[in-house]
């Protein structure tokens, strides 16, 4: 990881480049390049030992025109402020590219989850949804998993909220596990997401991808479901996959589904049977059709890029790309799928977990996927429209305009007040 890169002044270079193509008023790009307000906390835990700690935690919302906040909670101890203000306007510009009815939020505390219990995380999370309270429900400011969090905590979110609030309202938060009124095809939703963004983009560009090689770096929710579904779904060939213990790599292929196992079994997915092992680095720049980045954000900067050998990158990350990476890549015509629409499986099911709950009724496994396969290719469909249209020079900036022109819609209907 390159570490240096502001995450926040990506995105807002990232809505600088989509915002020359089209006819915006300067105080509005401002407004659209800002959050609207961060909440900055300092959490007090007792430990199992009986010691008190304290632990910066963050929520930051950052667009609302489109509908309430909607984003995802970090527990990660690089968390700050940039990152949560960054990740929170990503999430703008994410929902309006699928055009899911959502503005953008995004929070996080800065902890290492590994060195804390259970017990301890529980009561770590409740003090967070405390001072959330007044800020969150279904209808202000909807939380979900991101980065070491998951169905666990989701669950105490929304009991912490509803216990708290006196009442029962599962769409405070989504992410949730089944039985606490979670949806179906959640936990694959953002690897789904990824995989039917490769295949739409091989279809568009004329390839093959049941012929495709593929390196995924990160083997957590969304890298290992994605190598999942390219392997079982379109016959693609993953070659190479990493986590953060090192990187894996058998040029004729291997089942990642098993890999996950030995990943389950031995904490990392360096061992596996029959593969030679590579640093994370080697892994970004082998030979391969298709290179899913799927860790953390900043994972490529320009020196890296150059190396690059991929044909094409499909974000499951978010941010994975620094600006400058993003530039050489344009210059080198490797085709970019971005994260605001690659990852969008997440928000968009977790759209659909909140609707069932406001419902009080489930959809099917079969219906939450269909529905989500029609969202996301409509998207990519919206997004090679604006590609062509403006003539732009990447898929990123083509999403960017399709995100902001529906933002800008919906603000100019509002009207400004007061
Ligand atoms: P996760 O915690 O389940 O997995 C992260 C994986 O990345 C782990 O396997 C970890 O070992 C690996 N990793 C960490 N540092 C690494 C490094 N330096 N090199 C290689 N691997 C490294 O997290 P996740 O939910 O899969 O999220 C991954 C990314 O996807 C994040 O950017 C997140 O914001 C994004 N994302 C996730 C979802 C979702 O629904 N889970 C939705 C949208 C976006």
């Amino acid at each position: 990881m390159t570490g240096e890169t502001n995450p926040f002044e990506s995105l807002q270079e990232q809505l600088d480049d989509a915002a020359a193509y089209i006819d915006l008023d300067d105080g509005l790009l401002r407004r659209l390049k800002n959050p609207e307000r961060i909440l900055e906390t300092n959490l007090t835990v007792r430990m199992d030992d009986g010691r008190l700690e304290t632990f910066r935690a963050y929520r930051s919302q950052f667009n609302g025109d489109r509908g309430p906040y909607k984003g995802g909670i970090r527990y990660h101890p690089d968390v700050n402020r940039a990152e949560v203000k960054a990740l929170s306007g990503w999430m703008v510009y994410k929902t309006a590219t699928v055009d899911i009815p959502y503005g953008g939020g995004k929070g996080g505390i800065v902890v290492d989850p590994s060195e804390l219990s259970a017990t301890e995380l529980e009561r770590l999370t409740r003090a967070f949804t405390k001072e959330l309270r007044p800020f969150v429900g279904a209808d202000k400011d909807i939380p979900a998993p991101d980065v070491n969090t998951g169905q666990r905590e989701m669950n105490w979110i929304k009991n912490t909220y509803e216990t708290l609030e006196n009442t029962t309202e599962p769409g405070v938060v989504t992410g949730k596990s089944l039985d606490s009124g979670g949806s179906e095809g959640r936990v694959e939703a953002t690897g789904r997401s990824t995989m039917l963004t490769a295949r739409e983009a091989f279809d568009y560009l004329d390839r093959d991808i049941g012929d495709a090689t593929v390196a995924v770096q990160g083997y957590g929710n969304a890298g290992a479901i994605a190598a999942r579904m390219l392997a079982e779904e379109t016959g693609a060939t993953v070659v190479a996959v990493s986590d953060s213990s090192g990187a894996i790599h058998d040029p004729d292929g291997f089942d990642p589904a098993d890999v996950r196992e030995h990943k389950r079994d031995t904490g990392s997915v360096v061992g596996y049977e029959g593969t030679e092992e590579l640093t994370n680095e080697e892994l970004l720049t082998l030979d391969v059709d298709l290179l899913v980045p799927a860790a953390l954000q900043n994972a490529i900067d320009a020196d890296l890029a150059e190396s690059v050998q991929a044909d094409m990158i499909v974000e499951a990350a978010n941010g994975p790309l620094t600006p400058d990476a993003d530039d050489v890549l344009t210059e080198r015509d490797v085709a970019v799928l971005p994260d605001i629409l690659a990852n969008a499986g997440g928000v968009t099911v977790s759209y659909f977990e909140w609707v069932q709950n406001r419902q009080r009724f489930g959809w099917t496994e079969a219906r939450v996927n269909d529905e989500l396969e029609r969202v996301i290719t409509d998207a990519f469909d919206g997004l090679t429209e604006a590609y062509e249209t403006y003539d732009v020079p990447n898929f990123r900036t083509a999403a960017y305009i399709v995100a902001l022109k529906r933002v800008i819609a919906a603000h100019a209907e509002s009207g400004t007040w007061p």
